[in-house]
Parts: C-alpha cells; sequence; structure tokens
C-alpha cells in the first residue's frame, strides 16, 4: 500500500471489479486517492472486501492512461493526438461515409460490463437511433448471455432470484461451474461462513475448489465431472428427484405450469438420463450423484449459485435451465436461503443486460419485435426503431470478415484479447474501415483502431452499477476526468455530431430516462438511491421498495416452465491427437485479462499463468512444476509454466486468462452456446508438450 498521507474527505462510490458490487468509502487528498476503505453501509459487502477492491485502484493514474484522443487514417499509420472536437468530428463523418457506401445494416457497436447503467443506456440508444439498426452487444455475450435466455424461458426474468445474503439461511449449498472464494471473494467468505454455520456443499466441478477445504465443513460432495458434460449432470440429479419421489408437489402445483411439468417428468424419468447411464459420460460415480440429489432436494432449503462453468459451453443455455428445472421440481424458488443465483463476474455484467445492450432486446428485455414496447421508444427517442435483432458480437466479426460489416464503436472491452479464437477476431478487426474504441488504456484492441477516445475509470465518473443481485449502487465521482471527460459524454456527443441530439446534463438525467421506459427500473431515480443506500429490481408501482427476492407469489410469466433438457455432446472432443481437456478459471489477485490488475503499484499480484495438470498426466509427459509447456489445440498454440496439482483430475488441464502473453484465447475455439453464441471457454481439447523457455 502506497501512504499517502491523511485524508480530506471521503466519497462513497462502488467497486468496479467483480459482480459483487461493493460499496467503499474512497478517502482523498485533493483529487487523490488516499485509500479505499470497506463501507460498512454498503448492503452487498456490510464493510467487507477483497484484495481486489481495496488495493487495487492505482491503474487509474497509471502512466498508460490514454489522456488525449487520437485519430489515424489507416492502422499500419502512427496515432496522432487530437482535439476532442476533431476525433469526434473525424469518427462521425468516418461513420456517416460508411453508411452511406455500405448501408445501415453495416455498422454497429458493443456496450461494456465495465461501464455505468447510464453509459451502457446511451451506447445502445446511440446504435439504434444515430445508426438506425438494432447491431449493438456487450461482453455479456461471451459470460453470462446463457442466464440471460436460460432464466428468461423458465422463470420469465433474466436475472438472479436472491440477495447475496439470502445464503445465510440455505440448509444446503449448491455451487456449480463457479470458484466464489477466488472470482468473489466477499460472497464466498459468507458463503464459508454459512458452510461453517453448518449448511452442507455440493460443488459440481472438473476441479477441486478451496470451497471444499473450507474449516470444519460438515456434509460435502465433490462432483468431479468431465468438463463439458453439465446437462448429463444436471438431468441425473432431476432424474433422481422425480424417480426417487423428491419433488414438492404442492408448489410444482400451485406455481408451475401443469402441461410442461408433465411434459418434463416424463423425459427426466427416462432411464438414459439415470446417474448410471450418465456414468461413463460425466465420470461421476452413480452413487455420489444419487447421495447429492437426495442432499438437495431433502434439505429445507437449498440454493444454487453457478459462475461461468456452467454459461460458457455449448449447452451452456441448457444448463441453466436444467438449474431452474431442478430448483423448480424441489420447490426452492421464491423465499429465503434457496433460489437459482448466476455469480455475475464483472461489476455491471447485469445492468448492461438489463439496459438493452442486446440486438434483440430493448432495455428491460423487452423484445425488438414488441411492436408496444416499440412504440414507447419511438415515442421518447423521436426514431422509427428497427424491429428486426441485429448482429451479436461473433456475426459482427464474421460479417467484417466478408465485407458486410465495416464499422464498429467499442466501449470498453478489449476484445482481441478476451473473445476466443484471438486469430479470427484479429482478422475481423483489421478488416474493419473503422474502428473506434474508447477505453482507459491503449489496449490490444486499440492497435486495429482508427479513433481512440480515452475513456474514464469509476473514480472519474458519476453513475451506477448493478451487481449480481440486481443490486443498483451509485458510482461516485471523487476525482475529474484524467481526458476531462466521462464516459457517457463522449458517447453523446458522437450522437450529437452523427446527427441525432443528445442533451443530458448528468447521469441523473439518463437513469430519469430509462427509468420512463423499463417497466422494472420505473421505481428507480438518484434521489431514491440517496434515501435507501441502494435498490434491488423490480423496483415500481408493484414493488416500491425493490425486490430483495424475486417470484416470491407469481413469476413474471404467471406460471413457471419446465424445459426439456437433452444432454448433446460438445463436438469439442479429445481424442490422440489432443488428448486433454482445458477449462479455464480466475485467480484472487488478478481480474479478468488483467488491464487494471496488472498496473497497480502493489508487488502481491500474480505474474503469471500457469497451467495446472494433474500429477498421472504431468508424469506421462515427464512434466515438473515449473517446467515451460506448450500447449497446442485445433485453434493455436501458446506457452505456459506448469503447476502440477492433485486439484485436477487426470485428463483435464486448467489455466487463467490475466495475461496477453500467454494468452490463453489463442487456443479457445468458436464453438459456442446454441441459443446465444455464448464461446465455449471452458472446453478446449489440447496436448501438451515440455518446450524450451520461450
Ligand atoms: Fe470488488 Fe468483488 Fe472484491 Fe468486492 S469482492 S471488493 S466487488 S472485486
Amino acid at each position: 500500500v502506497i501512504d499517502m498521507g491523511q485524508p480530506e474527505h471521503s466519497v462513497v462510490t462502488t467497486c468496479a471489479y467483480c459482480g459483487v458490487g461493493c460499496s467503499f468509502k474512497a478517502e482523498m487528498k485533493g483529487d487523490q486517492v488516499v485509500r479505499m476503505v470497506p463501507y460498512k453501509g454498503g448492503e452487498a459487502n456490510h464493510g467487507h472486501s477483497c484484495v481486489k477492491g481495496r488495493f487495487a485502484f492505482g491503474y487509474a493514474t497509471h502512466k498508460d492512461r490514454i489522456k488525449s484522443p487520437m485519430i489515424r487514417d489507416s492502422i499500419d499509420q502512427p496515432w496522432k493526438e487530437v482535439s476532442w472536437e476533431e476525433a469526434i468530428g473525424f469518427a462521425a463523418k468516418r461513420l456517416k461515409d460508411i453508411q452511406a457506401e455500405h448501408g445501415r445494416e453495416s455498422i454497429g457497436g458493443i456496450t461494456s460490463s465495465r461501464c455505468t447503467n447510464e453509459e451502457a443506456y446511451l451506447v445502445q440508444k446511440l446504435i439504434r437511433t444515430a445508426f438506425g439498426n438494432n447491431n449493438t452487444d456487450t461482453c455479456a455475450r461471451v459470460c453470462h448471455s446463457p442466464t440471460g435466455y436460460g432464466l428468461k424461458q423458465t422463470l420469465g426474468e433474466s436475472a438472479g432470484t436472491q440477495t447475496f445474503d439470502s445464503v445465510m439461511h440455505a440448509d444446503c449449498i449448491l455451487v456449480m461451474g463457479a470458484n466464489p472464494t477466488d472470482a468473489h471473494p466477499v460472497f464466498g467468505s459468507l458463503l464459508r461462513r454459512r458452510l461453517r454455520e453448518g449448511a452442507s456443499l455440493i460443488v459440481i466441478d472438473p476441479r477441486q475448489i478451496d470451497l471444499l477445504s473450507t474449516p470444519h465443513l460438515g456434509q460435502a460432495a465433490h462432483l468431479p465431472l468431465r468438463p463439458g458434460t453439465n446437462v448429463a449432470m444436471i438431468n441425473a440429479l432431476a432424474h433422481v428427484v422425480v424417480t426417487e419421489g423428491l419433488e414438492d408437489k404442492d408448489f410444482i402445483a400451485s406455481r408451475c405450469e401443469g402441461d410442461d411439468y408433465m411434459k418434463w417428468r416424463e423425459f427426466i424419468s427416462d432411464a438414459r438420463h439415470a446417474p448410471e447411464a450418465m456414468e461413463e459420460i460425466t465420470g461421476v460415480a452413480a452413487e455420489t450423484v444419487r447421495k447429492a440429489a437426495r442432499q438437495y432436494a431433502t434439505a429445507k432449503n437449498a440454493a444454487i449459485y453457478y459462475g461461468l462453468g456452467v454459461t460458457e459451453h455449448s449447452q451452456g443455455s441448457t444448463t441453466v435451465m436444467g438449474i431452474a428445472n431442478l430448483a423448480l421440481a424441489t420447490g426452492n424458488i421464491g423465499r429465503e436461503g434457496v433460489g437459482v443465483n448466476p455469480l455475475r463476474g464483472q461489476n455491471n455484467v447485469q445492468g448492461s443486460c438489463d439496459m438493452g445492450s442486446f440486438p434483440h432486446e430493448l432495455p428491460g428485455y423487452q423484445h425488438v419485435a414488441d411492436s408496444v414496447a416499440r412504440a414507447r421508444f419511438e415515442a421518447a427517442w423521436g426514431v422509427e426503431l428497427d424491429s428486426e435483432p441485429g448482429l451479436r458480437i461473433p456475426n459482427m466479426f464474421d460479417a467484417a470478415i466478408s465485407g458486410h460489416f465495416r464499422a464498429m464503436y467499442v466501449q470498453g472491452e478489449d476484445i482481441a484479447q478476451s473473445d476466443p479464437n484471438t486469430q479470427h477476431v484479429e482478422a475481423a478487426l483489421r478488416a474493419l474501415d473503422c474502428l473506434i474504441v474508447q477505453d482507459i488504456f491503449l489496449n490490444e484492441t486499440a492497435k486495429f483502431a482508427h479513433v481512440l477516445l480515452p475513456g474514464s475509470t469509476f473514480l472519474e465518473k458519476n453513475g451506477t452499477f448493478t451487481n449480481a443481485e440486481r443490486r443498483i449502487n451509485r458510482v461516485r465521482k471523487v476525482m475529474p476526468p484524467l481526458a476531462g471527460k466521462e464516459d457517457w459524454e463522449v458517447t453523446m456527443e458522437l450522437a450529437n455530431a452523427l446527427g441525432y441530439p443528445m442533451s443530458y446534463k448528468h447521469p441523473s438525467e439518463i437513469m430519469d430516462e430509462i427509468a420512463s421506459l423499463t417497466p422494472s427500473f420505473a421505481g428507480v431515480s438518484y434521489q431514491k438511491l440517496e434515501e435507501h443506500g441502494s435498490l434491488q429490481w423490480p423496483c415500481n408501482v408493484e414493488f416500491p421498495e425493490g425486490s430483495p427476492i424475486m417470484h416470491v407469489e407469481s413469476f413474471p410469466i404467471g406460471k413457471a416452465k419446465f424445459a426439456l433438457t437433452e444432454f448433446v455432446p460438445t463436438t469439442e472432443r479429445a481424442n490422440r491427437r489432443f488428448p486433454l481437456l482445458l477449462t479455464t478459471g480466475r485467480i484472487l489477485s488478478q481480474y479478468n485479462v488483467g488491464a487494471q490488475t496488472r498496473r497497480t503499484e502493489n508487488q502481491v499480484w500474480h505474474d503469471e499463468d500457469i497451467l495446472e495438470l494433474h500429477p498421472h498426466d504431468a508424469e506421462e509427459r515427464g512434466i515438473v512444476d515449473g517446467d515451460w509447456l506448450g500447449i497446442t489445440s485445433r485453434a493455436g498454440q501458446t506457452v505456459l509454466r506448469a503447476k502440477v496439482s492433485e486439484r485436477m483430475q487426470p485428463g483435464v488441464v486448467y489455466t487463467t486468462f490475466h495475461h496477453p502473453v500467454s494468452g490463453a484465447n489463442v487456443i479457445t475455439t468458436d464453438n459456442s452456446d446454441w441459443a446465444t453464441n455464448c464461446p465455449e471457454y471452458k472446453v478446449t481439447a489440447v496436448q501438451v508438450e515440455k518446450v524450451s523457455q520461450p
């Protein structure tokens, strides 16, 4: 920690790292942050924090920050620093020229889950009004888009059902494809507390996660399934519930669609879903699965928490629906201590989805084909809106390579590093006539940009973030933007330069507009946020104080729907050439591609990605800790250092993706979720060999 002396004043704001959304007091000396102190009044964290939120804020003033707008005619030219006016004028002219030559559909953009709700709302509004199409998407595409789809289909709302505090009422906690102590540390600690108090634990994960070594842990089960077999596993659990008569018949009769349930019951009772039939596929002993199913179904309150190990698969959406099936069948929805709870990765991934970032949905998940909803937005925005869904991020890449998509506006996402199959992404970005990047650093994506618009960090802006429990928290400006403008101001000026007028004076006015057009946000305002501290949506006439727990008496769709979740194996299989399956995750001290955490003054940060592999696989290849390894997949190759670990199962290897040098995404493939195109980051068949130091 750098000692910067005594603070003069403090401002309460929200952490900009993970989806827990911890509140902090930024203690200030002039315009400098002296300390970030976890805020006791924060309803998501109650005065707790992790190492990232507490100490990793130095990136905001790092020397690499972009302080001036830059332009260039082509990507092989050097950058030229220019005024804001010139950069925005340059960008607007290029976009207009491209649209005039190639048509309305030839441009699009990406909103950021790192920016505020108000900023995400403005970017999608700019695309829908000034660009005149629905070619808007968000980085949630590559993480939790299956959550949005799967929960909407079954429960009627694209969001988790509980508050974090609700876990303290859970008697059985099922964690699937998530590692909360590293990726959502403050919630991970709360969860551990509940486990120490006696709640039982079921972990469904190929790797042994830290929760399994919680001191004084009572009943616990680890189901170390093979990567890519989530649906087989969740179906096997549901099969046991139904065939052993463990359903909550009253809940099903009163809260679920009867016909749907009968069809699902017949489907899931089939012997092909039995744990014994699935043993060969999942690699987990049938009796272990049966015991876990009974443990979950017979607990008074059973809660499910899941992460990207569920969503980032070719059947990500199917698994989310399977999880909802399991919770519905056992009546674990609509009260404290239960529910279906996606652990969102980024600070505002829930919010960017809520704000209409998807190509098929206006703010509040209102479909673009819904003429009533569209008419409301048309009246407010003064334009005719497209009723056809636009392009998703992977479709934008494909269309760029085929020449139909020519320009892109990317706010706060390093797609060149974070999206799968880097070679393909780079080819798409290189093919664009105009790429506008709005970011705080000259990132990997900016290498292909023609316009660089400096972004602002969470310390330099006003706004709101929505965390994984639908909690809308205020973000408060503690220092002036380094480059002179907050992100929402930049988007507004670009819209004006494109001929679509915007004239907000403060993000609170943007929130007022959001509330007027988005039924679940109808009761949200900055004034109410000041009074309440935070609000959980839906917050409207029906729920004026917000909704800590959803679906208490009814579902937005009336009765919940069961989904038929057939297991379909991924095409990404191990074979003789690529005999191991690679899966990915995070560590506590780093965050995503490391753009911020790698730019702090602290020395504790992990400085390289490593490959974990089981002793059996290591021995077979003569590998010991610290060896350099060449990792080859069908998509590419990279080099990582080895760590031999009993946490892995034989045949499965694991790495993180925090460093651009190792570039885990160089080897991930184009496979994606059938419903949402969320990339299958969690299953890549690879070969691993010892190599000399790179
Ligand atoms: Fe920030 Fe998440 Fe850590 Fe809280 S748990 S301090 S939100 S990174």
